[in-house]
C-alpha cells in the first residue's frame, strides 16, 4: 500500500488536502494523471448505466437540497455510525466494523472466545476497556442566507440517490419512460465521518455513482438479480481479476429496517482485508412512500397498461468513484523485473501499471529518438494528431528505456517512437504495453491502427 501511495504521489494521482497546511482531515485532491483516471471511471460507467441503455436515463441534481429531505430518508435521525473510544489509549473505533473484524479473525488470547457484542471486545491497539457506543450523526451541517440558526440549517447532501428520488416524478413527466426504468447519477458526497482513513477508501468528501431503478413490486427480484449481475460483469470487464473482488451478502442485523435484500461488492484490500467496493440494494417502496409522506405529493405510479397503482420499490445500485479507483489502482499495481531496458535502474524492480485501455490516464506516448530538428517536427505533429483522440503525452528526456518506465508505471498502453529510419521509410514503432511486442506502422495509418486497439 505505502508504494502504491508514494507512486501515486511522485505520478500526480492523488495528493493529500491542502498538504501546504499538514493536509487536512480525510480529503484528497486528484493530480493532472489522478483527474484523468477517475473522469475515465465515471465515464465507463456513464456508458454502461446511461449511454448504452435505452431504459436509464440521467440526472444532475444539487448537493444542498430541501432539509425535509434528509427528515423524509431517514438521516436526521438515524444515519449514525457507533462510536467507540478506548479508556485507556483513547483511540476511536466504530463498534460495528470492530465487531465485524473480531468476529470474522478473532484474536483469542484478547478474547477467549468470538464475541457476541461489541461490550465482548477489548481495544484492537491496546487491549483496553472500550467505552459504550454512542451513535454520531454523518450528516454535514451548513447555513443558507445571512443568519446562522435553526431556520438556516441545511445539510450537504450524504447520498446522491435523495436527489433522484425527488425527481422521479420530473422525470416520469418529461422523459416518456415507462415502468421498469432507472435514474442514474454522478456526483458529490459528504459523511462526517468518525473514523476515515485507509487513504482514499474513507474520505469525508467523495463521489458516488449511483442508478436507482423503478420498479413494479412484483418483479423486483428478478431486477434485483439482473442488476446485480450487471455490476459484477463491469469491473470484471475492466480488469478486475477474479480473486481480487467477490460478493458478501448483508446479514439481517446488518440490513437497513426497509431493506428486502443487500449486497456488497468487496475487493481484498492491503489495510484488513476484504472491504466494501458497491452495493446493490432492494431498498422496497420505503423512499418514494417517505417522500410522498414529507412532501405531500402522491408519488405513486399507475401502470398506461394494467391501470395498477403502485408505489414502485427501487433496485439501487451504488458505487463510490474514489474507492473504485483505489480498487482499479490495487488490482493493476505489479512489480517486475527489469523489462523497460532502463540502463540505471536495471538492478531494481520496476513497476507495471495494469489498467483497462478505457481507464488509462494517458493512451498514447510519443517518444523521439533523435534530437534532430526535422524529427522533432514530425514527432510533434504525429502527438497533435493524436491529441486531437486521445490523451496524449510527448516525451523527449532520458534514454528510450527510461521512458518506457515512465509510461509502464502509469499504464500507458501504447508508446510510439519516432526514430532515425522515420525520415526515410515514414514511419513509426509501436510498443504495447501489455505484450511489449513492437510494430513498424506507417504514420498515415497510425490513427487508424491505435483506434482500432484502443476503441474495440
Ligand atoms: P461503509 O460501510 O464503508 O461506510 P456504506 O455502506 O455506508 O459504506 P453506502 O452508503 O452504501 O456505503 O455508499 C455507497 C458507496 O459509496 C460505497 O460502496 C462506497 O463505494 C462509497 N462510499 C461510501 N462512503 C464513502 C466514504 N466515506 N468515502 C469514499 N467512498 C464512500
Amino acid at each position: 500500500m505505502d508504494k502504491l501511495i508514494s507512486l501515486a504521489k511522485r505520478r500526480g494521482f492523488v495528493f493529500q488536502s491542502s498538504e501546504i497546511y499538514g493536509g487536512f482531515g480525510s480529503c484528497y485532491d486528484y493530480g493532472p494523471l489522478g483527474v484523468e483516471l477517475i473522469n475515465n471511471i465515471k465515464k465507463a460507467w456513464w456508458q454502461a448505466m446511461v449511454q448504452k441503455r435505452d431504459d436509464v436515463v440521467g440526472l444532475d441534481s444539487a448537493i444542498i437540497m430541501h432539509p425535509k429531505v434528509w427528515e423524509a430518508s431517514g438521516h436526521v435521525e438515524s444515519f449514525a455510525d457507533p462510536l467507540v473510544d478506548c479508556k485507556k489509549c483513547k483511540k476511536r473505533f466504530r463498534a460495528d466494523h470492530l465487531l465485524e473484524a473480531v468476529s470474522m479473525k478473532p484474536d483469542l488470547e484478547a478474547h477467549k472466545e468470538p464475541p457476541k457484542s461489541i461490550k465482548d471486545i477489548v481495544c484492537p491497539e491496546c487491549g483496553g476497556e472500550l467505552t459504550e457506543p454512542r451513535n454520531f450523526n454523518l450528516l454535514m451541517k451548513t447555513f443558507i442566507g445571512a443568519v446562522e440558526d435553526a431556520t438556516s440549517l441545511a445539510y450537504l447532501r450524504g447520498e446522491t440517490c435523495q436527489g433522484i428520488y425527488v425527481n422521479f416524478k420530473n422525470i416520469l413527466d418529461s422523459s416518456r419512460q415507462k415502468l421498469p426504468f432507472g435514474i442514474a447519477q454522478i456526483g458529490k458526497a459528504f459523511r462526517n465521518e468518525i473514523t476515515p482513513g485507509n487513504y482514499i477508501f474513507r474520505t469525508r468528501e467523495f463521489e458516488q455513482m449511483e442508478m436507482q431503478f423503478f420498479v413494479n413490486p412484483k418483479e423486483a427480484d428478478k431486477w434485483y438479480d439482473y442488476w446485480k449481475e450487471q455490476r459484477m460483469k463491469w469491473y470484471k470487464d475492466l480488469g478486475m481479476k477474479d480473486e481480487f473482488i467477490r460478493w458478501r451478502r448483508h446479514s439481517k442485523e446488518e440490513l437497513a429496517h426497509y431493506a428486502k435484500a443487500a449486497w456488497d461488492i468487496e475487493f481484498d484490500s492491503p489495510f484488513g482485508g476484504w472491504k466494501e467496493l458497491a452495493g446493490v440494494h432492494n431498498r422496497s417502496d420505503w423512499d418514494l412512500s417517505r417522500h410522498s409522506q414529507y412532501s405531500g405529493v402522491d408519488l405513486s405510479y399507475i401502470d398506461p397498461v394494467t391501470n395498477e397503482k403502485y408505489v414502485p420499490y427501487i433496485v439501487e445500485t451504488s458505487d463510490g468513484a474514489g474507492r473504485a479507483m483505489l480498487a482499479f489502482l490495487l488490482n493493476g499495481y505489479e512489480e517486475v523485473e527489469t523489462r523497460s531496458g532502463d540502463e540505471e535502474a536495471k538492478h531494481e524492480k520496476e513497476v507495471v501499471l495494469h489498467l483497462h485501455k478505457s481507464l488509462a490516464p494517458i493512451k498514447v506516448a510519443v517518444l523521439p529518438l533523435s534530437k534532430k530538428e526535422e524529427l522533432q517536427r514530425v514527432a510533434h505533429e504525429i502527438k497533435d494528431n493524436l491529441a486531437e483522440n486521445w490523451m496524449t503525452q510527448y516525451d523527449e528526456t532520458g534514454s528510450i528505456g527510461k521512458r518506457y518506465r515512465r509510461q509502464d508505471e502509469i499504464g500507458t498502453p501504447y508508446c510510439v517512437t519516432v526514430d532515425f529510419e522515420t525520415a526515410n521509410d515514414k514511419k513509426v514503432t509501436v510498443r504495447d504495453i501489455l505484450t511489449m511486442g513492437q510494430e513498424r506502422i506507417a504514420i498515415g495509418e497510425l490513427k487508424d491502427y491505435l483506434r482500432e486497439k484502443l476503441e474495440k
